[in-house]
């Protein structure tokens, strides 16, 4: 049987946010600030969905005053995904606006790198001023409560869920992080979130400024480069860039490829 095509789509849930460009790019632009967007991301082909990254809860969203927020549950609606009734929804990392919305998907099963459940769920240091700006504890105790159950897939490094879908494990921007190489009519691309927040840090091999490891990232750009079938097919978390440079399919969602 042959390996089936997906297609990926961008799909805006925030924004847009006003930031210092040295942060979206390490130490670039010191003097300049960016626009970004929230987004998630959905892989659909051969008869499967599948959900990268969950977005933010609208409890917390209002909490934290998000502009230009719109609940995941009804951006999904726009190209016709039921988020009570999908099946898989990988997590790329536990940072709030990736995992916040976890409790919008009760039926799926949720792949997270084992590596990252530790350290977000069980180290101490997760807990301390600069890591606590960037989690939602909700989200990571409703993390904590999966443990053990078969929702819950701790991966360990990398893994292919679907035919022509692989998990792979990316650290840098978080201890654990994870990308998605997803097959395509157009060879192998990568949902590669926060790995990088803009199209530019793949070009030109500099990260953004939210990194733990900046030599573990080194790397992974490599492994990712390596896996892609071409640098056009890696995607960014955070680059408004998708959102006018692909064919729109609904209200701010973009078919990347
Ligand atoms: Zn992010």
């Amino acid at each position: 049987m042959s390996i089936p095509t997906y297609e990926i789509y961008a799909l805006k849930y925030a924004g847009p946010f006003t930031r210092p460009a040295s942060m979206m790019v390490w130490f670039q632009d010191l003097d300049k600030t960016v626009q970004t967007d929230y987004f998630i991301f959905a892989i659909r082909g051969g008869g499967e969905t599948v959900v990268v990254d969950c977005g933010v809860r609208p409890d917390l969203a209002a909490e934290r005053g998000l502009a230009g927020y719109v609940n995941p549950v009804e951006v999904l609606k726009r190209i016709g995904i039921d988020a009570g009734k999908l099946k898989h929804l990988v997590v790329t990392h536990i940072h709030f606006d990736h995992a916040s919305g976890i409790r919008l998907f009760p039926k799926a099963n949720i792949y997270v790198q084992e590596k990252e459940f530790r350290f977000w769920i069980k180290d101490p240091i997760a807990k301390r001023a600069p890591f606590l700006h960037v989690s939602d504890l909700g989200a990571n105790q409703y993390l904590k409560k999966l443990e053990g159950s078969k929702r819950l897939h701790l991966i360990r490094g990398d893994k292919k869920i679907l035919p022509g879908i692989e998990l792979l494990l990316a650290p840098g921007h978080t201890p654990g992080m994870q990308a998605v190489a997803v097959n395509t009519a157009k060879g192998r691309a990568i949902v590669g979130s926060d790995v990088a927040h803009f199209f530019i840090s793949y070009r030109n091999d500099i990260p953004s400024a939210i990194i733990t490891d900046l030599r573990a990232w080194m790397k992974t750009y490599d492994k990712l480069r390596a896996k892609a079938s071409s640098i056009d097919l890696m995607f960014p978390g955070h680059d408004p860039a998708m959102l006018q440079n692909y064919p729109t399919v609904a209200e701010e969602v973009v078919r990347l490829v």
